[in-house]
């Protein structure tokens, strides 16, 4: 139960293209083993190898796209498997083979962008022409070729379009639109998901809670669209002065939170430098008042859920503010 609660985090944290690629994989996995299983009970040796070398690859690529940083490469290796997949089959079983390319050339326009998918159907159709199309006879070469043109074409009118919808919502689902942080949905997911996998633990793992000091008198004072701007200039000091692989997010209104890899010390540190740029910044365009904020640092552990995590950093942030603003407390 507890697993299956893990694996719904997990999925429902995934983005839009790693859903899309481990769907098609789960897709082509289950196209493939049969008939490799089916191949292996007839002694079809050859057949049954390469298509045990396609599972192979296709759990390498499941593996790959569940990370941020490698579904990219994923994505290009799943295309190129499309390639050699193709390849491969039309070279062993001949014209029934071309059956494939179709499978092959639209899922490879949801895999990547669509030109690049549009190059891969293009270098799909060059090895099939390049292989006598299997040994087909003219009319099934010519119903071959224009029929996967056509689907080459819908598939790149429908997934540029698709991208594009995919971009927006994304950014929409997950982004503030003032400052282009992180949202607060995001933050919760990100929270959850680090709550539940335990690893980070002896690396150090920290939140800090960021609250600009007084600004409310800011917007009373300058008027609501300074105020729009001090947050995204805030926004701004925030990125540039965190470490790569630290998280950040508008959490709302005039609050920022930060999920980093630090130790307590460490994170203190890293508040002191946010707390000390910030100050520094030139936010409100040369008037003589400085923006500061309150800063609130806690290191997870163990027995934390993320209610209790974030709970006891507000805390600290609010022991900030009673103790006079323009400081960094820790839990
Ligand atoms: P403290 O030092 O105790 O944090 O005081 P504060 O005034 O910062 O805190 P308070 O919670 O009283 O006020 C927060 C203000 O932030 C009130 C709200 O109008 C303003 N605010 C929230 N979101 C936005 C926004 O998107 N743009 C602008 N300009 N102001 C915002
Ligand atoms: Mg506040
Ligand atoms: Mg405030």
């Amino acid at each position: 139960m507890a697993e299956f609660q893990r694996f719904r985090t997990l999925w429902q944290r995934l983005n839009t293209r790693q859903r899309f690629i481990l769907l098609q994989i789960i897709l082509f996995a289950s196209a493939v083993l049969p008939l490799g299983l089916y191949r292996l009970s007839r002694g079809e040796i050859g057949h049954a190898v390469f298509d045990g070398v396609l599972l192979l690859i296709l759990s390498l690529l499941v593996w790959l796209s569940l990370s941020d940083r490698f579904l990219d490469l994923a994505t290009r290796i799943m295309s190129i498997t499309y390639v050699i997949g193709v390849f491969g089959v039309v070279y062993l079983m001949g014209e029934i083979g071309l059956f494939w390319a179709f499978a092959a050339g639209l899922g490879s326009f949801f895999a990547v962008k669509s030109l690049e998918a549009l190059v891969i159907s293009v270098v799909i159709y060059l090895l099939i022409v390049w292989q006598d199309f299997g040994g087909a006879d003219l009319p099934t070469m010519i119903t071959f070729s224009a029929c996967f043109a056509l689907v080459a074409a819908f598939g790149y009118y429908f997934s540029s379009r698709l991208w594009q919808e995919n971009e927006r919502l994304d950014r929409e689902a997950h982004r503030d639109r003032l400052t282009n942080l992180l949202n607060r949905r995001s933050f919760d997911d990100d929270l959850a998901l680090t709550i539940s996998d335990g690893s980070p633990l002896e690396h150090g793992c920290s939140m800090l809670v960021i609250d600009l000091d007084d600004f409310k008198g800011i917007n009373d004072m300058y008027g609501h669209a300074a105020g729009d701007r001090v947050l995204k200039g805030v926004a701004e000091v925030l990125e540039r002065t965190i470490p790569k692989d630290a998280k950040l997010y508008r959490f709302g209104g005039e609050e920022f939170v930060i999920l980093c890899r630090e130790s307590i010390e460490d994170a203190r540190n890293l508040g002191e430098s946010l707390r000390l740029a910030i100050g520094k910044a030139d936010l409100l365009r040369s008037s003589d008042r400085q923006i500061t904020v309150s800063i609130g640092v806690s290191e997870r552990r163990t027995e934390d859920d993320s209610r209790s995590w974030f709970h006891r950093t507000d805390g600290a942030l609010y022991r900030a503010k009673q103790n006079g603003r323009n400081q960094v407390a820790i839990a």
